[in-house]
């Protein structure tokens, strides 16, 4: 006969679990472990619209796949509609994935999405990714923080939320012309601006490098001077996705510097050839 205080312990039930998931730049080899496993065990996966089809061959067969990004068949899912659509699946048993381009931490809603989830009881757990502005680096063969031009490197936003003022342009400028290398995301359709802003502290000469479709085989680089970062995005008909890099780094921009895209030209080893057929997020749109 046992004690109730020789019982062993029992855990307390633990609540569902939802894992934000950083997918990386593109190319399936720049995945992390962590998160090839976790894909593997997932049974929903949402999915954001940067993330391509060669990362999702690594899900089951079974695994239902959700697009929820602008490319998922409208103009883009509402982020509430994903956060309740996210609950929902976990709550029913579900394991569920949200699948996000690069790190989920850096311009990825992680922390809304967060939010959300643990305000609903769940737990949430995070897998970091190769952020797009580490790979375009390294696409263009540039260390961000080589010592000899900076000490430092600052990420920052082209595009901030509907309502919010632009970045302030001229503020980072000073940082950058104190050895800050500028990283910047979304930054393709407001160039002109971004261009302007910087011009008040910066010389026109500064070196800038543009990277669309970072370690993608689709991937482009441009190297020009912010004087003509705008012009340099027209004429060589640079859209997003793309990071800007702006700053004396890029003086030492290798060539022999190369991604794996560049070496293996296609995608990783793949557990299997297929692709899960995948389902747009309609609702909402
Ligand atoms: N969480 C992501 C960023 C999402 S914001 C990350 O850590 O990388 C979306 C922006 O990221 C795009 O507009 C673009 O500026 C950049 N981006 C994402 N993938 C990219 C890629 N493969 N090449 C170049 N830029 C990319």
């Amino acid at each position: 006969m046992n004690f109730p205080h020789e019982l062993p312990p029992t855990e307390p039930p633990r609540a569902p679990v939802v894992t934000l998931v950083g997918a990386g730049p593109g190319h399936p080899d720049l995945l992390t472990v962590a998160a090839v496993k976790a894909i593997r065990r997932a049974t929903v996966l949402l999915v954001d619209d940067l993330v391509g089809d060669a990362v999702l061959r690594y899900a089951r067969p079974s695994t239902r796949i959700v697009r929820v990004g602008k490319r998922g068949g409208c103009r883009s899912t509402p982020q509430a509609f994903i956060e309740r659509w996210m609950i929902a699946e976990a709550r029913r048993g579900e394991r569920v994935v949200r699948l996000k381009g690069g790190d989920p931490c850096l311009f990825g809603r992680a922390g809304e999405e967060r939010r959300a989830l643990e305000a609903a009881g769940l737990r949430v757990e995070v897998v970091n990714g190769i952020t797009a502005g580490i790979a375009a680096a390294t696409a263009l063969g540039v260390p961000l923080t080589h010592r000899d031009h900076a000490h430092g490197v600052i990420f920052a936003t082209g595009h901030t939320r509907d309502g919010a003022p632009s970045p302030d342009w001229r503020s980072l400028a000073t940082l950058a012309s104190q050895g800050y290398t500028l990283v910047i995301y979304m930054g393709v359709a407001s160039a002109a601006e971004i261009e302007r802003g910087l011009l008040e502290v910066l010389p026109a000469a500064t070196p800038v490098g543009i990277v669309q479709h970072a370690s993608l085989p689709q991937e482009r680089r441009v190297h020009a001077r912010l004087g003509d970062l705008h012009a340099a995005l027209s004429r060589h008909g640079l859209a997003s996705p793309a990071i800007i890099v702006v700053g004396d780094v890029l003086a030492a921009a290798s060539p022999h510097v190369t991604a794996p895209s560049a070496q293996a030209g296609g995608a990783a080893p793949t557990p299997r050839a297929g692709l899960n057929p995948t389902t747009a997020a309609v609702q909402e749109c």
